[in-house]
């Protein structure tokens, strides 16, 4: 194996949530009598800081603030989540790098109790060393966390690989010096991903089946 520990985005990655963000958006600009959302323009748009996306979406955040549109997010993201599910691929994989002897661990903009809230039900957290996640709903950046994580790792950074769906984690992973996998069908466009220069892959298998 190329590589001793994997450091898993979670939204989009190992959650498949892209049309709960979705439908949540949508109903959130209708509620203000803005035009509606969907999936396609809703990848176009999507990208981290959270609060730049929410403008190019329309939301006016002279009106009200992030704080309160976060808030409305967010509860509706816990009245929901519980019915959306894993990538089908994703306990599957985490088994295969585990037979291998790779540790891992999830990195998430993510709240923390959030994070270890719905990790726990889809039996994710017993499997990881650690969850790192932020102590907001503000999903601005994880490159602090990401940081800290790696230098509180016994592993050298070139023996480290972040698994994300987004350019984010592309970000994240140079700044703090480790390789990146980026898998399509989660929150941004295939091409956009590809625009990276990161190995981009149309299933977890695939991009595991590519480190050994
Ligand atoms: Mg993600």
């Amino acid at each position: 194996m190329r590589y001793d520990h994997v450091i898993w985005d979670w939204n989009g990655t190992l959650f498949d949530d892209v049309d709960l963000v979705v439908e949540i958006a949508d109903l959130m600009l209708v509620r203000r009598s803005l035009p509606g959302i969907d999936r396609r323009r809703y990848l176009e748009l999507f990208g981290f800081p959270v609060r730049g996306y929410y403008e190019r979406v329309g939301f006016d955040l002279q009106q009200e603030s992030f704080e309160q549109l976060s808030l409305e997010f967010i509860a509706e993201y816990q009245k929901r989540w519980g019915d959306h599910r894993l990538r089908s691929e994703a306990h599957r994989v985490i088994d295969w790098l585990d037979r291998r002897g790779v540790t891992q661990s999830v990195l998430s903009a993510s709240e923390q109790v959030m994070l270890e809230t719905v990790t726990a039900h889809f039996r994710i957290a017993e499997r990881m060393t650690a969850l790192i996640g932020t102590d907001n709903h503000h999903a601005a950046s994880k490159l602090d966390q990401g940081l800290a994580h790696i230098q509180s790792l016994s592993v050298p950074r070139r023996r480290i690989l972040l698994i994300g769906d987004t350019e984010h984690d592309y970000e994240v992973a140079v700044a703090i010096g480790i390789d990146c996998a980026l898998v399509t069908e989660g929150h941004a466009p295939r091409e956009r991903l590809k625009s990276t220069g990161m190995s981009t892959f149309d299933s977890l298998t695939k991009l595991v089946a590519s480190i050994e």
